[in-house]
């Protein structure tokens, strides 16, 4: 399996070579050169596995480039209950993504189970134990550099936190994380683990490390790696729990595979749902793919209009889902250059219009007169919005009508999910995160608490390790360079 550039200017690659990569060196993203398609037969076959036996299955489609009794081992490692061990009474932890209906025809993937409590767990924790295999095999060393709206980041030094070669330099928004999420990733300990709280929102956070990511001569001599969404094992791993949820809502290991599925995934950087799309292309009978966003509409926009316009960093609002308070989708590139036909010409074409144009934010592309976007529906998409307003009466109708507490990204994707569900298709609502992240919207929602796992109460009054700076990316190249040779 080889891998090649959206933008069609880097030489195809192994996936092992990307593993530690991020971006091409053309700025665009890797994409399998071609997808893998899932037999009708294989489908049946893994219908009853486990969730590592599943991932094994679907994961070494993608990665033949590591010995396989490796692979299956880096996997067992992973996906146990051990890890994932976050779960709802009730629950059966060997799930790893436990599928609960609220009503018949209407059912939750929890993919929130993971040390930090949201769906990023699911890929990040395979992304370390894949990261440190690799590193061991060279005897090199990476340093991480990462942005953060809060899930991404603590997702990923609680996957890379004590591992042997790897550092991690963590940008986030300064004062916009939620309590909980600032307290889980600035109590940290592990020497290999670096916070830096960044005087600004995301957007300007994600601008830094695509900044320091384009300084080609900083990034090898430094060692400089990824773990945000752009990179492709993350797209991966999540591939395998739309068909761990597809065989759970059709029936289980007796089940079949002629039915057909809606899957609402709350949306942000395009990540998640991006590989639902995979998963789709692949074979999963998935009917629609219902595109949540929150009040940063963006994506909304372009399934609804065919005009991609992202916002500036000034007009992202700051919102109750904020871990999709994102409006450069960087995944989108991935969705667009299948959409156009894999046309890597194209897909430079469309961005160097955004490019040119991102500093007066007038940067947009318009696919809606073309013969790509008339094929759009082809893809299964679907999208809406979702407001703070509608977070709280969904939260709060969750509760009460099926004893469910849900956080409020979850909340956007119920909310679009049950209006835009084609009639007599099965819907299942991914659960991007548990609401004890975001204790201040349960409380205006529900007035009250939530529920919190065992072994986290009071961390929010544990002392914190963080660097307060400015968006300024050659001051966090000081940074890094002056702390990168710290002992792990
Ligand atoms: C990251 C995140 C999202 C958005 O996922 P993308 O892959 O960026 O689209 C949604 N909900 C939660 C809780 C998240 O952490």
């Amino acid at each position: 399996m080889r891998y090649i550039s959206t933008r069609g200017n880097s030489p195809a690659r192994t996936f092992t070579e990307i593993l530690l990569a991020g971006l091409a060196p053309d700025g665009g993203l890797y994409l399998p050169e071609v997808y893998p398609s899932v037999s009708r037969a294989e489908l049946d076959q893994w219908r009853g596995l486990s969730y590592p036996a599943l991932a094994f299955k679907v994961l070494e489609k993608f990665i033949d480039d590591i010995p396989a009794a490796d692979l299956k081992a880096l996997i067992d490692r992973t996906y146990t209950p051990a890890v994932y061990c976050n779960i709802r009474p009730g629950d059966d932890s060997a799930e790893i993504t436990p599928l609960r209906w609220l009503e018949p025809g209407l059912a939750i993937l929890e993919l929130s189970n993971g040390p930090t409590l949201a769906f990023k767990d699911m890929a990040m924790q395979l992304l370390g134990n894949l990261f440190e295999y690799a590193l061991e095999k060279t005897g090199q060393e990476l340093n991480i550099l990462g942005a953060t709206s809060g899930d991404t980041g603590s997702s990923a030094e609680y996957a890379m936190r004590g591992k042997r070669g790897i550092r991690v330099f963590m940008l986030s928004p300064h004062g916009k994380m939620s309590r909980f999420q600032t307290a889980q990733m600035f109590s940290l300990a592990d020497p290999n683990i670096f916070n830096i709280a960044v005087k600004g929102v995301f957007d300007d956070c994600q601008d830094i490390v695509k900044s320091v990511s384009n300084d080609h001569a900083f990034k090898s001599e430094y060692r400089i790696g990824t773990v945000n969404s752009i990179n492709w094992a993350r797209v991966a791993a999540q591939i395998v729990y739309y068909f761990k949820g597809y065989f759970a809502a059709t029936g289980g290991a007796g089940g079949s595979n002629d039915q057909e599925v809606a899957f609402s995934v709350p949306s942000g950087n395009f990540g998640n749902i991006c590989a639902g799309h995979i998963a789709r292309t692949m074979g999963l009978p998935i009917r629609q793919l219902i595109l949540a966003t929150n009040e940063n509409n963006v994506l909304d926009e372009f399934f609804r209009t065919g005009v991609y316009r992202p916002r500036s960093n000034a007009e992202t609002r700051q919102t109750s889902s904020p871990s999709m308070d994102i409006s450069k989708a960087s995944n989108f590139e991935r969705f667009v250059f299948d959409l156009v036909g894999r046309d890597a010409g194209t897909v430079r074409a469309l961005w160097a219009g955004i490019e040119s144009g991102a500093k007066s934010s007038a940067g947009a592309f318009d696919l809606s007169g073309g013969p790509h976007f008339a094929r759009i529906r082809d893809y299964g998409f679907v999208s809406g919005t979702s407001t703070h307003a509608d977070r709280l009466a969904t939260i709060r109708r969750i509760w009460a009508q099926y004893g469910i507490m849900v956080d409020t990204h979850s909340a956007d994707g119920l909310k679009v999910g049950l209006e835009l569900r084609e009639p007599g298709l099965p819907l299942v609502c991914l659960e991007t995160a548990l609401p004890a992240k975001f204790d201040e919207t349960i409380r205006e929602a529900l007035g009250r608490e939530p529920e919190r796992p065992a072994g986290l109460e009071g961390i929010e009054q544990l002392p914190q390790r963080f660097a307060v700076m400015d968006a300024d990316a050659m001051a966090i190249k000081r940074y890094i360079e002056e702390h990168c040779r710290a002992p792990f």
